[in-house]
């Protein structure tokens, strides 16, 4: 993608672990890449489809010295997070803060954090077959959508289901939705269980009846496998209730996995029952 680059733009900041740091202050230098499609400021030649790096610098320079944090990491954490959020156009920040006078009592040249964060796509599943169950879609739908870290993108109509494992329970109501999220796949997790938290889900029994239930699908082309999380989703092919709501939102969205479209999953799956 295409990028805007700064390089070593220099900020009188008091920023550090010693108490010192944080009182004299000194100087950094930030360089980062701004992510974004240029096509169109291009062929147009305006600055209103591309972003105005001095408004960038500007806002770089306020952040590091309107704020004083003991860690370059958490400056850089915190600042790359904001200028996203205010800045829609930008996709994607690497951004690396150095500091060339750092107190260690050794000549060094520089010490320096690099990160790079941007937005996500990341598919969410939705069920509930307790109480009011498009109620409480719904407002999962707007507690995600407003989140500053998500956007809701797309969200498929809602269907009726037969229970899935415990069969001795009320029928689901399911649904799948799209979002663009700064949140890394584990915070993402942590974000949707507070949710479903909230919404004070019961469970008694695995695949038993539940007010409110969150899967994440997919995030990105992302392939995770630890104990808290796997994704993409573990038994989202054999699932019609997960598929067919998908399949309404993303027909084409190809599982990184098994390397085919949600719509020759579902006609798989269709098949084999
Ligand atoms: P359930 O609500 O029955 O789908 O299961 C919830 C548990 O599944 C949680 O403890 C999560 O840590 C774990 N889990 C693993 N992968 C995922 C995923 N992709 N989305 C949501 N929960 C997941």
């Amino acid at each position: 993608m295409d990028y805007i680059e700064i390089e070593d733009l220099e900020i009188f900041a008091k920023h550090g672990v010693l108490s010192a740091e944080n009182q004299l202050g000194q100087k950094f230098l930030i360089s980062t890449k701004l992510y974004i499609d240029t096509a169109k400021a291009g062929l147009t030649d305006c600055l209103d489809y591309s972003i105005d790096y001095a408004t960038v610098c500007a806002y770089i320079t306020d952040y590091m010295q309107a704020n004083t944090f003991k860690l370059i990491e958490a400056a850089a954490e915190n600042m790359v997070n904001d200028l996203l959020l205010s800045f829609p156009i930008i996709h994607k920040i690497d951004m690396t803060i150095k500091k060339p006078w750092a107190p260690i009592g050794l000549p060094l040249k520089t010490v320096s954090i690099n990160i790079s964060r941007g937005w996500h796509t990341a598919y969410i599943a939705l069920g509930s077959n307790l109480g009011d169950k498009e109620n409480y879609l719904n407002d999962a739908i707007s507690a995600i959508n407003s989140d500053p870290m998500c956007i809701v993108d797309k969200v498929s109509d809602f269907i009726e289901t037969k229970p899935y494992g415990f069969t001795e329970q009320d029928v689901f109501l399911n649904g799948a939705i799209k979002i663009q999220t700064l949140y890394s796949p584990k915070m993402l997790l942590d974000f949707l269980q507070k949710i479903e938290y909230e919404a004070k889900r019961v469970r008694t029994v695995h695949w038993g009846p539940r007010t409110l239930d969150l899967d994440i699908l997919f995030y990105d082309d992302e392939i995770i496998d630890e104990d808290t999380l796997i994704i993409p989703h573990q038994d989202m092919i054999n699932r019609d209730f997960v598929l067919i709501p998908l399949n309404q939102i993303a027909p084409h969205h190809m599982h990184p996995v098994f390397k085919k479209s949600i719509s020759e999953l579902l006609a798989s799956l269709t098949e084999k029952n």
